[in-house]
């Protein structure tokens, strides 16, 4: 039976007390005992259709799921391939062919906020961190509780509009599209040392589809090529406003979490590692 058709007495509120999320309870798509519905900050666009779907349920992570994320490679494409195996339905589409598709397209801020979904639901909404105060002479471990129901979402600027032109101060115009699985799978599949050297331009290139009218082409045998074509054509000036224009625009997740050392009263914070590993078993940072 299709746990998304289980009718309400039979949902395991075991489960969904776990997640502590009242609108998880209330979703009118009825989840099964190891299901919950959300909402994605970005949504996908139906090509078909123009609508914007935001409205998921996803089921709890089974030993399949498990063997994925134990795999060796990213865990950015490893999540992806997991969120695709336990999606039942985003918007009206529950056709495993479809959602296998719309969350390649999707927004990574989305996936990100399904990760979070996932994580809250196979082991519940309180995550310990563990850091040790950077202050050099003092080095004191920090104790600090974070409740994951309470991380805020930004949605991005216009869900219907994931194809954005801006056109910088310096009057170069930027065709460019936010950042999707898809994109994330494509960095994730390049070699370490690229990655490392260029992480930037590579960051630029998962987003940028031409400037000035002329395309990037990120295919391997033209990739080095693309890299020197955006050395040369965005300053220092245009790459940090770019930078701000995407911070602006996307949807995001405030991962900042604050610290506060007690026996030396620094304060400094941390992002909140949710596209990795640990974040399934994470007890310290
Ligand atoms: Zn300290």
């Amino acid at each position: 039976m299709d746990e998304a058709l289980m009718p309400e007495d039979e949902v395991n509120t075991d489960v969904l007390k776990v997640t502590g999320d009242e609108r998880m309870r209330q979703n009118p798509l009825n989840p099964g005992p190891s299901s919950v519905g959300g909402q994605l900050p970005s949504g996908y666009v139906d090509p078909a259709t123009g609508e914007v779907y935001r409205d998921f349920v996803i089921r709890e992570m089974r030993g399949r799921e498990e063997k994925v994320l134990a795999g060796n490679g990213m865990f950015v494409t490893q999540m992806i391939q997991v969120i695709i195996n336990c999606l039942e339905s985003l918007g009206p589409i529950v056709d495993k062919q479809r959602l296998a598709e719309a969350v390649n397209q999707l927004p990574l801020s989305d996936i990100e906020a399904m990760t979070l979904t996932l994580r809250r639901l196979s082991l519940g909404d309180d995550l310990w961190l563990e850091p040790t105060c950077p202050i050099e002479d003092c080095g004191v471990m920090v104790r600090e509780k974070v409740n994951l129901g309470d991380l805020e979402m930004k949605p991005i600027a216009d869900p219907m509009q994931h194809h954005v032109t801006s056109v910088l101060r310096s009057g170069r115009e930027v065709k460019w599209h936010v950042m999707r699985a898809m994109d994330a799978k494509w960095i994730a599949s390049l070699p370490k040392k690229e990655l490392k050297a260029e992480r930037f331009n590579i960051m630029l290139l998962g987003r940028i589809e031409s400037v000035d009218g002329q395309p990037l082409n990120r295919l391997s045998n033209g990739l080095k090529r693309s890299i020197e074509q955006l050395d040369d054509w965005l300053s220092y000036g245009d790459r940090r406003e770019f930078d701000e224009i995407i911070n602006a625009y996307e949807g995001d997740m405030d991962k900042i979490v604050i610290f506060d050392c007690k026996a030396c009263g620094h304060e400094w914070s941390l992002l909140l590692p949710v596209m990795h590993k640990h974040f399934f078993s994470l007890s310290g940072i």
